[in-house]
């Protein structure tokens, strides 16, 4: 059922800056087009479905490359800017949009493809992806193709001076005044909640592919509603130096391999793919490189481009001092929040040099 929780949600995705930021995050909104136009074969004469289209824009790059017809399915009010956009670019005989959710509207056919963008902080945040398993239950073909086809999210520990400098030893010395008074409440406001920043790979302590350690990995062939509502892993590390442990980060990526029997294309048999020869192909992340062979992933990791998803960090309110080849290990459970399943509550466990500590934090 619908609940004041979502009216609230889809009324936040009514508003232009949400969306502004969406399509101008370009390594997010080109990993989606290059997508689309890795699987056009594919996507050609069948039918899509667009969970949650926004302006649109995912619905016309399908259009664009040979759909059919696609269902361009949004809850929001900025389904009446979508139905404009298609109209304006003359797609409405393809481009159906349809203003209701992805568990409410009725579609008449099965479909061929399911694409969506549904991805939030901390990968599961919003708790978006539900409704791509409702619409995949409800309407895809058997050999069917999602985009994206798997996520994983991944967690690492992270040292990180400079923001503990800024928010926290700054009121040790303030004008000349010891205002340390200050830094029990200047932790808890700067800490208590989950934070969404940018980091580096210098930030990092050590890796979790290093461990091949993942928090969670995510078909979505596959993965059923009842294993979302509470993700939870153990994880050891040991860190690559001598630092302060400072917390822990998330970051997440997306992969969008076919199903096994889809054709793949390369960039230049594609017309829609803005790669000519004099292009310097050596400005395109590695990792986006539209090579048929690998799956084109859409990354959020430190090391990659930067995405508005940045990375969720969790800091703790005191540091711990770890030595080059230290343990740190514990346990992480992510839960969607009884008060509103929208929210997320992060509880995290950590151990090192004999001490060990817990942090529960809530993602609003
Ligand atoms: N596809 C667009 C927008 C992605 S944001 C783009 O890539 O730019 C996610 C969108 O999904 C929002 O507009 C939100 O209103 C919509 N949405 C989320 N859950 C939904 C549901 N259950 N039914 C319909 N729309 C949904």
């Amino acid at each position: 059922a619908c609940t004041d929780f979502d009216v609230a949600y889809f009324e936040a995705y009514a508003h232009i800056g949400i969306h502004e930021e969406m399509i101008k995050d370009h390594v997010r909104t080109e990993a989606y087009r290059d997508a689309v136009m890795q699987h056009q074969s594919f996507i050609q004469g069948r039918v899509v479905v667009d969970v949650g289209c926004g302006t649109g824009i995912l619905s016309i790059f399908c259009a664009q490359a040979g759909a059919k017809r696609v269902y361009a399915v949004d809850a929001s009010a900025i389904a009446v800017q979508a139905k404009e956009v298609v109209k304006a670019n003359n797609l409405a005989e393809t481009v159906i949009v349809l203003h209701g959710r992805v568990e409410d509207v009725e579609i008449d056919e099965q479909v061929d493809v399911i694409i969506s963008e549904w991805m939030g902080y901390t990968l599961l945040y919003e708790s978006m992806l539900g409704s791509v398993i409702t619409a995949r239950d409800r309407w895809l073909k058997h050999g069917g193709l999602i985009l994206p086809c798997a996520a994983t999210l991944y967690l690492a520990p992270i040292t990180h001076p400079d923001r503990y400098n800024d928010s926290i030893d700054f009121w040790r010395n303030v004008y000349g005044i010891d205002m340390s008074a200050m830094l029990p409440v200047a932790k808890q406001c700067a800490f208590e909640e989950p934070c969404v920043e940018t980091i580096t790979g210098e930030n990092v302590l050590t890796w979790p592919h290093v461990y091949d350690k993942q928090v969670k990995h995510v078909d979505c062939y596959t993965i059923q509603l009842n294993e979302l509502e509470s993700v939870s892993t153990r994880y050891k590390f040991q860190s690559m130096m001598r630092a302060p442990l400072h917390g822990f980060a998330f970051w997440f990526d997306v992969e969008f391999s076919g199903p096994a029997n889809s054709s793949i294309i390369t960039p230049s048999q594609s017309p829609l793919i803005g790669l000519s020869d004099d292009d310097p192909v050596d400005d395109i992340p590695s990792k986006k490189r539209t090579n048929p062979n690998e799956p084109l992933v859409l990354s959020t990791a430190p090391e990659d481009p930067p995405t508005h998803w940045q990375q969720t960090l969790i800091y703790l309110y005191d540091p711990i001092e770890v030595e080059q080849d230290q343990i740190i290990e514990g346990s992480v459970t992510l839960s969607q929040s009884k008060e509103n399943r929208r929210f997320m509550n992060i509880h995290l466990q950590y151990s090192s040099g004999g001490r060990s500590f817990v942090k529960e934090s809530v993602f609003r």
